[in-house]
């Protein structure tokens, strides 16, 4: 592979660095002149993997490729730029885009002037832009996440030049305002208050791969909530890594309580906010979160493991025993709440005993859901490299253990529900029968429903007449 001196590649090492230097901030947004209607009578398609801030990049991708004249595909036969947007956190997710790249090769056969972008956590991972400039000589384009901003001029050299472009930074990042936005959904918003991570878990690739923890003013995430709200937003989920770590890295520090507590006087009718480390959930977090009815009594705390030796190794900073204080304190004080996690199953050496602390710590939890998955190594990571003399068999017996006992809880949980009446934020019709809708309960369940004359983004009352594992069914009221 012959690397060309205008392209720049990720370097795990750099972006791991951490300095004491100021954020900067860019409150103004400038299309440069020579690609206003670069998109003019063209159009793009996305495709995006993994977390909700990935969801939320690639409004902000639609957004500037919108504002420059693009218009979405309707067909991928004819389409001019496609742009993946990819997710890290685990090995198939490599996978999955890789074989997405090879299936658009066709594509790029018949027609040498698309332009395929790749972008996301992945492209910052050395040994995944090697894989691409080794074997996909399709992709022409590679950015990463400190760069979206740029995608008109990138897309220029790509399009008008015909360069092949590969701008990946490694670096602590900025914080960006005003960047156009195309929202993909007209009721429920994804409200960024915080870029990447300086939590360090050793299994985890993110604060590598979106630079420090940076915090937005409280001030541009009340106006965007309350821009929201005048639009007509029926529900917000504030996102970051790690929100309740929010504003500790401001020169005037304030906490996540007192964000959320703003956010909630605005008076949009549902809030909801992710992830939550356990590490930083106070107990202001929690008073706030009861006080408020549109704050909604849903929690995701991901806990990873049940064994303290093992959250030890993953640099947790929590034992089984504090997560389970932290989770009785939300469960006394937030009235229905609802509560589910990730978990971790076959970290490096994990022994018999720790999985069983692990099930244990579920059994007395009970989570309403869970996302469980085998570990899965993430080069450059401190994990990636401790040893492991745990089999896949083993690993797998283990996932299927886990998700045995935590199904039999999420299926009582749902039962409960059967014979209630509960407010459901309507997301939309099925696509087989117009008269069953789908939405979400407060406490974030789906349901699927009967009614008529029902509009995505309404809120009705649904009578519950049945439950399964990971959905409700039931009647509009
Ligand atoms: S807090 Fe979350 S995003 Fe940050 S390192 Fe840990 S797992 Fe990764």
């Amino acid at each position: 592979m012959k690397i060309k001196e205008q392209w720049s590649l990720p370097n795990l090492k750099e972006a791991a660095r951490r300095t004491r230097s100021a954020v900067e901030r860019v409150d103004h947004y400038a299309i440069p002149a020579n690609t206003f209607d670069l998109g003019v009578g063209k159009t793009y398609h996305i495709s995006t993997y993994g977390c909700q801030a990935n969801q939320r990049d690639s409004e902000t991708i639609a957004g500037i490729l919108e504002t420059i004249g693009f218009k979405p595909a309707e067909d991928l036969e004819h389409v001019d730029v496609i742009i993946l947007n990819t997710c890290a956190i685990r090995q198939n997710a490599e996978e999955k885009v890789l074989g997405e790249i090879g299936n658009f090769k066709r594509l790029y056969r018949s027609n040498k002037d698309l332009v395929i972008g790749v972008c996301g956590c992945m492209s910052q991972e050395d040994s995944f832009v090697k894989t691409i400039l080794e074997k996909y000589p399709q992709v022409r384009l590679l950015f990463g996440t400190h760069n979206i901003q740029d995608l008109p001029s990138m897309l220029y050299d790509a399009m008008v030049k015909h360069e092949k472009v590969i701008k990946i930074y490694s670096k602590e990042g900025e914080v960006y305002e005003n960047l156009p936005v195309k929202r993909f959904e007209h009721h429920k918003a994804w409200v960024n208050i915080m870029y990447g991570c300086d939590k360090f878990c050793t299994y985890c690739i993110v604060p590598y791969t979106r630079g420090k923890q940076r915090s937005r003013y409280m001030s541009e995430i009340l106006k965007e909530v309350r821009q929201l709200k005048e639009e007509g937003y029926k529900e917000i989920t504030l996102l970051g890594q790690n929100v309740n770590a929010y504003g500790k890295d401001l020169e005037e520090p304030i906490d996540f309580a007192t964000l959320l507590e703003e956010v909630a006087k605005i008076g949009i009718p549902r809030i909801r906010f992710m992830t939550s480390h356990p590490w930083d959930f106070t107990n202001e977090m929690v008073d706030v979160i009861a006080k408020y009815d549109n704050i909604m009594p849903f929690i995701h705390l991901p806990v990873q493991s049940g064994d303290d030796e093992i959250l030890k190794r993953m640099g947790r900073r929590y034992s089984a025993e504090s997560y389970m204080r932290l989770y009785k304190k939300i469960v006394d004080t937030i009235p229905n709440v609802a509560i589910s996690t990730d978990i971790i199953v076959g970290f490096p050496n994990e022994s018999d005993e720790a999985f069983e602390n692990t099930l244990e710590l579920v059994r007395q939890c009970q989570f309403d859901n869970a996302f469980t998955f085998i570990y899965s190594p993430r080069p450059g990571t401190p994990a990636a490299k401790m040893e492991d003399e745990i089999d896949e068999e083993t690993k797998r017996q283990r996932l299927y253990r886990l998700n045995e006992v935590w199904n039999g809880y999420a299926l009582e949980k749902n039962k409960a529900y059967i014979g209630k009446t509960v407010k459901v934020l309507v997301d939309g019709s099925s696509k087989r029968k117009e008269d069953v809708y789908s939405g979400y309960t407060e406490t974030n369940k789906l349901v699927n429903f009967s009614g008529t004359n029902i509009e995505p983004g309404d809120l009705v009352d649904v009578y519950i007449t049945d439950a399964k594992t990971f959905s409700l069914d039931g009647k509009a009221v």
